[in-house]
């Protein structure tokens, strides 16, 4: 009997005890729900690792699907073979047969996992290596350098033979560390900034400022488009809209004109920690990288990131451009970024916006608003409208107060 399989090996290691299994169990629902559209498949748990056995599904539609999902450290396609010396060998021809990539070296490496197994690893070697080298002509044996190396894992129910490896997604299953706030703009960081908030096992709900009717219903597709492209890895997004013109109209008349992206950064972070607290996240997300814009010099992450008292998370901070962008093309975010969209806060962009904000000044201009500045930010929170946006067609989203409008 011989099966096809893939061996999904799990990430981060390091964890140990009632947390790792906590952990397993989590990533092997998540590996399900990813790969629900496979009917046919069977899920098989082992220590550290999960076998997928594949009953006639393609496996290179599987293997896209799991290279995208977090937790994931590699995979391979695998062979289940029974365990007699013949199958074993005979599998292990078929399989340096089928590689693609026609191997010149190859080498046999057995792992006895089962020990009361009649033939010892080193016999192992050299019974399967002779099989193959004596039906593959032109192969020849390297143990140092092998372009191509069989492992078998022989355990009690079934012999494991493959030869390829493949990079997972690496990093946590989703959730795992809990759950962030992400500011997601409809620029190229922030996107990308959120998966990799995702690949660290933070769960994300998104938070969206918009000024309608300043800003287009356009913008706003465009947020939902990658919210959307963002609940392929995460399963499901949360996306919050935050109506800002009004707070952002008041901030824009304080007189302080290069300090105006200061002051409506701040409030957008005091805005999210309070739809964090309502949400039970623990941290704020957002896409700056230092010294790209005048806000993400440090004296401006400095003067902004004071307004929170949440651990406020940036994980573009010392990323160059092309790679953030390398990135946005990796996970399917560039196209949508790069389309031509008015963000809230190129409407009132000042000609020489500070680098360099003062807070003493900053505060200053906020006391001066007096009860005003915390009315508008609670009336914001209160106009927030979420939207749930799955991985797929528009049809599957659902607003959840449909009575509403988004804006
Ligand atoms: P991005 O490409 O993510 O828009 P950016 O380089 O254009 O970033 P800024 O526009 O200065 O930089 O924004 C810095 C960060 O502030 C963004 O990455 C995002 O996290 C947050 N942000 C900016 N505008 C908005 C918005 N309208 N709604 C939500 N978050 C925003
Ligand atoms: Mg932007």
């Amino acid at each position: 009997m011989k099966y096809e399989l893939v061996l999904v090996r799990f990430g981060e290691i390091v964890i140990k005890g009632r947390n790792r299994n906590r952990f397993e169990t989590m990533l092997l629902t998540q590996i399900r729900t990813a790969l629900k559209s496979f009917e046919k498949l069977e899920f098989v748990r082992s220590y550290a690792r999960v076998y997928i056995r594949l009953n006639g599904e393609s496996y290179e539609r599987v293997a896209e699907r799991l290279k995208d999902i977090f937790g994931i450290m590699s995979f391979s396609p695998v062979i289940g073979s029974e365990l007699e010396l013949e199958a074993i060998r005979e599998h292990s021809l078929q399989l340096i047969r089928r590689l693609s990539a026609r191997p010149r070296t190859f080498k046999v490496s057995v792992n006895r996992g089962w020990k009361s197994y009649p033939h010892s690893s080193p016999e192992m070697n050299h019974l399967v290596g002779s099989h193959v080298l004596r039906n593959t002509p032109d192969l020849k044996v390297d143990v140092h350098h092998p372009d191509v190396e069989l492992k078998i894992d022989i355990q009690k129910e079934l012999a494991y033979i493959y030869c390829e490896v493949v990079k997972g997604a690496g990093g946590f299953p989703l959730g795992m560390n809990g759950k962030a706030m992400l500011l997601l703009s409809g620029g190229i960081d922030s996107p990308v900034a959120g998966w990799m908030a995702m690949r660290k096992g933070l769960k994300v709900e998104a938070v969206h400022f918009h000024s309608y009717p300043y800003t287009s219903e356009q913008a706003k597709d465009k947020v939902v488009a990658l919210a959307k492209r963002l609940a392929y890895y995460g399963g499901k997004i949360r996306l919050h809209l935050v109506p800002f013109t009004e707070l952002q109209t008041k901030l824009a008349q304080s007189g302080h004109d290069n300090l105006i992206i200061t002051l409506m950064r701040r409030s957008m972070l005091r805005i999210a920690e309070k739809l964090a607290e309502q949400n039970g996240a623990l941290a704020i997300v957002t896409g700056d990288s230092l010294g790209q814009v005048a806000s993400q010099t440090l004296g401006s992450m400095n003067v902004i990131g004071r307004s929170a008292a949440l651990p406020l998370l940036r994980p573009l901070v010392m990323m160059d451009k092309q790679d953030i962008i390398g990135y946005a093309e990796r996970i399917g975010t560039y196209e949508t970024s790069i389309l031509p969209y008015e963000d809230c806060c190129t409407l009132f962009v000042p000609k020489s916006p500070a680098i360099n904000p003062n807070l003493k000044i900053v505060e200053r201009a906020e006391a001066m608003m007096g009860g005003e500045l915390e009315r508008l930010i609670d009336e914001a929170v209160r106009g927030t409208e979420v939207v749930v946006l799955k991985d797929g067609p528009s049809g599957d989203d659902a607003s959840e107060r449909p009575e509403d409008a988004w804006f």
